[in-house]
């Protein structure tokens, strides 16, 4: 199977989909990305606060994949955001996956209480002209943010990582960063399994019309949608049922169907309020 591409505002290229790893216990990293690169991914999303990069980069390396098939994303955190403390943070990430580029690298959250999220996109464009980050973005920015860093920097994030299910699409963010010509990719992409999203009569009947199950749906949705994601489990099973997306398509209606089920709001915190 080859997963679609999608080119971003910089030239570079980012497979549709892929694997997450968050609250992927340190110790289990190794066999769980292993699990999900024999299964076919290959763009792996993590970030220095889950706390297994190393994990990442022992399970890349063991791969034998060639660095060039591969996509690796990693985030800078909160605490470090600033300029020194920033390159010392993305030193310290590359060392621990063990490579010496990353296909894209992320402010994690804009932090807004501390103001430092402007200074900091200045830091990663550098590392970005280094060679050593491909691409770099955003994560959990909303719009005024992302407002802010294109009237106050000379980049444009390549991507955008928000929280983005059936019941959270975020209209107004996802409107701006594509007018932008900045990609969305979606986190939480099932709703982290936070309420019966595979319950949904439209989602189930879907499921029923295409011999699918429900997460594959929901899967297709997003890349339906224009949407990046990394859908995560533990389980092998589950991995290959989530790889195994690219052999039906959603109507129209259904797709329509399943983005009328906004509603809910989000499952997890507000970027406000995260610092
Ligand atoms: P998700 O929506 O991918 O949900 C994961 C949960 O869904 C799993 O724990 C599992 O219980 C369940 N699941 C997975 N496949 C399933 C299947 N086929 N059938 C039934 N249940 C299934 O949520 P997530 O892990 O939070 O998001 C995906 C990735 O997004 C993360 O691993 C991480 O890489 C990224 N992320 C980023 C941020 C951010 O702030 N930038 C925040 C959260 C997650």
């Amino acid at each position: 199977i080859s997963v679609p591409t999608l080119t971003l505002n910089d030239g570079h290229t980012i497979p549709q989909l892929g694997f997450g790893v968050f609250k992927v216990e340190p110790e289990e990293t190794t066999r769980i990305v292993s699990d999900a690169l024999e299964t076919g991914y290959r763009h792996i999303d993590t970030a220095a606060i889950y706390g297994n990069e190393a994990g990442v980069g022992a399970a890349l390396g063991a791969s034998g994949i060639a660095r060039p098939d591969l996509f690796v994303t990693t985030k800078l955190w909160n605490d470090r955001q600033g300029t020194a403390s920033a390159f010392d943070a993305f030193d310290e990430s590359l060392e621990k996956l063990g490579l010496d580029y990353v296909d894209l690298y992320l402010i994690h959250w804009p932090a807004p209480a501390k103001d430092r999220y402007v200074e900091s996109m200045k830091a990663l464009e550098q590392i970005r002209e280094s060679g050593r980050a491909r691409s770099i973005g955003v994560s959990n920015f909303l719009a005024p943010h992302l407002a802010r860093l294109l009237a106050e920097t000379d980049v444009v994030p390549a991507v955008n990582q928000i929280e983005l299910h059936p019941a959270h699409q975020q209209p107004e963010v996802t409107a701006f960063a594509r007018a932008h010509g900045i990609r969305i990719e979606a986190w939480g992409p099932l709703g982290q399994g936070k309420y019966p999203l595979f319950e949904e009569p439209v989602v189930a009947v879907a499921a029923e019309a295409h011999g699918k199950t429900p997460a594959q749906v929901v899967i297709r949705w997003h890349l339906q949608m224009g949407n990046i994601v990394f859908p995560k489990s533990n389980r092998r099973e589950r991995m290959a049922e989530n790889f195994d997306v690219f052999d039906f398509e959603l109507s129209h209606t259904e797709l329509a169907t399943i983005t009328a089920l906004e509603r809910v709001g989000r499952v997890s915190a507000h970027p406000d309020d995260v610092n």
